[in-house]
């Protein structure tokens, strides 16, 4: 199975063709096992190829079929939360750790994309996170003030300095993180896997694991069409859990993000827009994000399915929201529509369980994945090589179920048609 237009949107019209990569079969044998074939998967199997180590990926349907195929393609330092609030919920030992550790993560995938030489229309420009209020603005000020106390390059920009860098004068303002920046996310995720293919990991797709057990010191998986044996296993199926793992969703709320691409832009147009590199998102609830692709797309995102019976209203919202935003565009076309399943915690922070001796899972990265999957995997790979918690972040924890957690992922699905609906007209 290979990721399509209608699950994937424009990304795989943009990315170049996928890895050549067959199903398991047989019995094999390998030190660890890694379930998953998306960023922290991938970036595990790479890291642990790299450092020497027998590794073997099973994935259960297509590289970067989860949310590494699907995201807006922010490449962003830190979480949702402020980092204060970070801290305020961990404490200041893991609070500050996770800080440096994710601070730092936009930085690793721009060094594996220049060491593997991988192609995925990255620019490292920065992001803009752009205030839809003058509340919004306020909120991104105690953001600038708690990052530069860190050390942080962030830069809050006033209305008339940020509106030429949107190319719109629909924002009060926008924060400026100039760690940051963007990448077209399923080619990130094909070229982590050829160079983990080429480090020398074994990489299996349309491979579910369908069962797992513990004999002795050693996990047998199985799949459909064979059984891998290992030491170690790590399981990085994150927002897309199956099979085996489908238990994992109910320690998680889950909500869609649907994403709507235009035609490329004339020049003269795309010029306007987004002119320094940077993609935006602002600080409404109901968040929406913008980004141009290589080919001069615009591409518009925000909170719900472009599915079903949503299609329509969000489609209309959409092309009402570029009207509003980027009215130099003038009447255009929406030519892709996708989503994509995030899921969060209660707390928005992400969860390291150790399901048993042997087996380790990092999960729940409330919508920030690209920067913290390519880390945790390199830390995870680390974990399994020294067993040292110094590796990780976070407390290693048990996993809990959240209560009601599908009422509340169709509060998120419902606000946001309640928010589309209304704002059809504004
Ligand atoms: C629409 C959308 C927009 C987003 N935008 C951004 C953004 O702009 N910036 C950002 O940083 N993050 C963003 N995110 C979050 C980010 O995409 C994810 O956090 C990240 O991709 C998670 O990577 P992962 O490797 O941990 O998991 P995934 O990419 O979800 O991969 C998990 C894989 O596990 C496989 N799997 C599941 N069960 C099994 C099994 N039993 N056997 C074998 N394989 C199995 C799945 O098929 C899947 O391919 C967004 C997410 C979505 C959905």
């Amino acid at each position: 199975m290979n990721n399509s237009t209608k699950t994937h949107g424009v990304w795989t019209v943009t990315a170049p063709s996928h890895p050549t990569l067959f199903p398991i079969k047989g019995e094999r044998k390998t030190d660890v096992a890694i379930i998953g074939g998306g960023y922290t998967g991938l970036s595990a199997a790479l890291h642990l190829a790299e450092a020497g180590t027998d590794v073997t990926l099973l994935e259960s349907k297509s590289i970067g079929y989860g949310g590494s195929g699907r995201n807006v393609g922010l490449v962003n330092a830190g979480l949702w939360l402020k980092p204060d609030e970070v801290v305020e919920k961990m404490g200041t030992e893991y609070g500050e750790r996770l800080l440096d550790v994710l601070g730092a993560s936009p930085a690793l995938v721009f060094e594996m994309i220049d060491k593997y030489k991988i192609e995925c229309d990255d620019s490292r420009e920065g992001t803009l996170h752009c205030a839809h209020s003058p509340g919004g603005y306020k909120v991104l000020r105690q953001r600038e003030e708690q990052w530069q106390r860190r050390g942080a390059p962030v830069e809050l920009l006033s209305r008339d300095k940020a509106s030429p860098l949107i190319g719109s004068k629909a924002f009060h303002g926008a924060l400026l993180d100039k760690r940051a920046g963007q990448i077209q996310p399923l080619a990130y995720s094909y070229g982590l896997a050829d160079a983990a293919t080429k480090a020398g990991a074994q990489l299996f797709v349309n491979s579910p694991v369908t069962s797992f057990n513990r004999n002795g010191d050693t996990w047998q998986l199985k799949t459909p069409g064979g059984t891998l044996s290992a030491k170690w296993v790590i399981v990085a199926t994150q927002g897309y859990p199956d099979r085996a793992f489908k238990n994992q969703k109910k320690s998680m709320i889950p909500f869609n993000y649907f994403q709507f691409s235009t035609p490329p832009l004339p020049e003269s147009v795309r010029k306007t827009i987004l002119p320094g590199g940077q993609p935006a998102w602002d600080t409404n609830l109901i968040l929406s994000s913008y980004k141009l692709d290589r080919d001069g797309r615009l591409i518009v995102g925000s909170v719900g399915q472009a599915r079903n019976g949503a299609y329509n209203l969000h489609k209309n919202w959409t092309l009402r929201s570029v009207e509003k935003v980027f009215p130099q565009i003038g009447p255009i076309e929406l030519e892709h529509a996708w989503d994509g399943i995030i899921r969060m915690t209660t707390d928005n922070i992400p969860r390291f369980h150790m399901f048993d001796k042997g087996m380790i899972t990092v999960t729940s990265y409330n919508g920030r994945g690209i920067g913290p999957g390519t880390m945790f995997g390199k830390l995870l790979a680390e974990y399994t090589r020294t067993e040292s918690a110094e590796c990780i972040p976070l407390p290693l924890t048990n996993q809990e179920d959240i209560s009601s957690r599908i009422l509340r992922g169709l509060y998120y699905e419902v606000g946001a048609r309640l928010y589309h609906f209304a704002q059809r007209r504004f």
